[in-house]
């Protein structure tokens, strides 16, 4: 397994020590002090079967093993490598790396396959059961050559091939089938020793299980592979009035499938720009004609809506002043003309990704990863605003755990949160990508559903309602079940948010008091 930290540190001591050399190429220690860092991310690759960082970093330690005194020229071959190695690095530290993403399937409510291979199909009983609650189909074969087949032929999402004794010889044709095939698949065995796991990594496992396999370790491996979203490119926006500087950095970034880019050659629409376009980095000239990036930066940070957007600055400046000055006014970072392709790339990279991570912790509960309080109410009124627009119905719907005290008071609180957590996770799996699933705080959830009647949404969550009373809890000495009630309000019945969230949560209130584990529609009687 690759070690993502160790990966990163490496990486990123190199990029430091490349930036001292840009600086002063002429210095020979200095090159002398970078050596090292790409022989030690070599050493990395090689342990580790990074072929491909290999063969990028090859060409890359050659010129430097017969660098004698280093010319502007080699200076810059160096850096065009550099800023080459970087994207395979990236790629590496990637989540999806090495994980073929298999398509979803084209219908949005179809249940991604999961296929066990075993000897013991009642031994599966309560999976069987349990899985399908969980967001999957789940199929079991006593015959593995037929499993395997069932599992190519179906684009199944994840193979668990039970084999109490490990991979054995015999087993290999049918994981290579499924490695082949581009099919993740999961060792089960009777014993977790290092010799069989290592047996298992070589025949391409992802994961190993020790029997007994419960429903929670199973899904916990495969939701990552079913409902793995995929990242947004990062938006880098640039203001520079040099022509030339855009596009070089246009030349440098469009290499990036992950880095998508627009310029602006003057700051009069910047506000406007950040608004529309709403990047995660921008790249900011120093010195513009009429105006400074010093002066740009404050109009900018005088807006709560980009207090803490990453500036870069883009200067030809190398006094450590004009820097300082440059990080007082507002700036995270800058790089010095002639701008290099390697640090352009790590820069941009790093900020974006810091102020994503930043911008997720503030829309998001902590617990369950779903919109929090404030960023689902600002969804919901996007999402009447867009109704208006376009003459539909959007239904909004809380739903509340019926006496969800009880599961903290008889099973503990860490017992509840399992619970709120699976619920969160059964909602989102179970409504559209364009409806919204909030947690309102404490055991009570928000559903908004675009483009739908209060009919249609009662129908939905009781279905969600049935499905999740299915679910079994597990605590210490036994499993249970819970329930939740909700109450429905739809737009334009009830014409603003205020309106609907006092009527949704009438509504929630009488189901409870008709003895809960219902829906009910809001009927607004002054309209009639
Ligand atoms: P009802 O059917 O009327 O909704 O009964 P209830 O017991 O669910 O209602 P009540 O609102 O009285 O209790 C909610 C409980 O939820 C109280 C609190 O202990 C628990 N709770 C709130 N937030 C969390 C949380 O984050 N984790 C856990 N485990 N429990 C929480
Ligand atoms: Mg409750
Ligand atoms: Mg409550």
């Amino acid at each position: 397994m690759i070690n993502r930290s160790e990966l990163h540190s490496a990486w990123n001591a190199l990029v430091v020590a490349w930036k001292v050399v840009w600086q002063a190429s002429s210095d020979i220690e200095r090159w002398a002090a970078f050596m090292p860092h790409c022989d030690r991310l070599m050493g990395l690759a090689r342990a580790h079967g990074l072929t491909e960082l290999e063969t990028t970093l090859e060409p890359l330690l050659q010129l430097l093993a017969n660098l004698e005194s280093p010319t502007e020229q080699e200076k810059s071959a160096v850096d065009r490598f550099l800023a080459t190695v970087f994207v395979v690095v990236r790629r590496i530290m990637s989540p999806d790396y090495q994980q073929q993403i298999v398509p979803r399937p084209e219908d949005e409510y179809a249940l991604p396959t999961i296929v066990m291979l075993t000897k013991l199909p009642e031994s599966m009983h309560e999976m069987l059961l349990q899985m399908e609650h969980y967001g999957y189909q789940f199929r079991s074969f006593t015959d593995y050559g037929q499993g395997v087949q069932y599992a190519l032929a179906h684009r199944a999402i994840a193979v668990v091939a039970d084999l109490p004794a490990g991979v054995l010889a015999e087993h290999k044709p049918l994981v290579d089938d499924l490695s082949n095939g581009g099919i993740k698949w999961f060792c089960l065995s009777a014993k977790g020793d290092f010799a069989l796991r290592l047996k298992a990594v070589r025949c391409g496992a992802q994961g190993f299980f020790i029997s007994p396999l419960t429903v929670n370790v199973l899904v916990d491996a495969v939701d990552p592979l079913a409902y793995a979203t995929k990242d947004e490119p990062y938006r880098v926006l640039i203001l520079d009035d040099s022509q030339t500087v855009l596009t070089s950095i246009q030349r440098t970034l469009e290499q990036f499938p992950s880095i998508n880019l627009r310029t602006l050659r003057t700051p009069q629409h910047i506000l406007d720009a950040l608004l529309d376009y709403s990047p995660d980095v921008l790249l900011l000239d120093f010195h513009m004609d009429g105006c400074n990036g010093l002066e740009v930066a404050r109009i900018i940070r005088q807006n709560k809506a980009f207090e803490s957007i990453p500036i870069v600055f883009l200067t030809s400046e190398t006094s450590e002043e004009v820097q300082l000055e440059a990080m007082r006014n507002g700036g995270d970072d800058y790089l010095t003309k002639p701008i290099s392709q390697a640090q352009l790339v790590n820069t941009v990279v790093s900020k974006a990704e810091r102020y994503r991570g930043l911008r997720k912790l503030m829309v998001e509960d902590s617990l369950t990863g779903l919109y929090n309080h404030v960023k689902t109410k600002t969804l919901l009124q996007q999402s009447l605003l867009l109704a208006e627009r376009q003459g539909v119905p959007v239904s909004y719907a809380i739903l509340d755990i019926d006496y969800f005290k009880k599961v903290n008071d008889n099973y503990g609180h860490t017992v509840g949160d399992k619970v709120l957590k699976t619920l969160a996770r059964y909602l989102k799996q179970h409504v559209r990508k364009a409806d919204v699933v909030g947690r309102y705080g404490g055991e009570e959830f928000v559903v908004v559903f675009f483009s739908t009647s209060a009919e249609s949404a009662r129908d939905k969550l009781n279905k969600i309602r049935d499905g999740f009373s299915k679910i079994y809890h597990a605590y210490d000495e036994g499993i249970f079940s819970v329930t939740f009630s909700s109450g429905v309000a739809e737009y334009p019945s009830y014409s603003n948010m205020m309106e609907l969230v006092v009527a949704a949560d009438e509504a929630l209130y009488i189901s409870k008091r008709e003895g809960r584990n219902r829906i009910t529609i809001a009927v607004n009687t002054k309209r009639g």
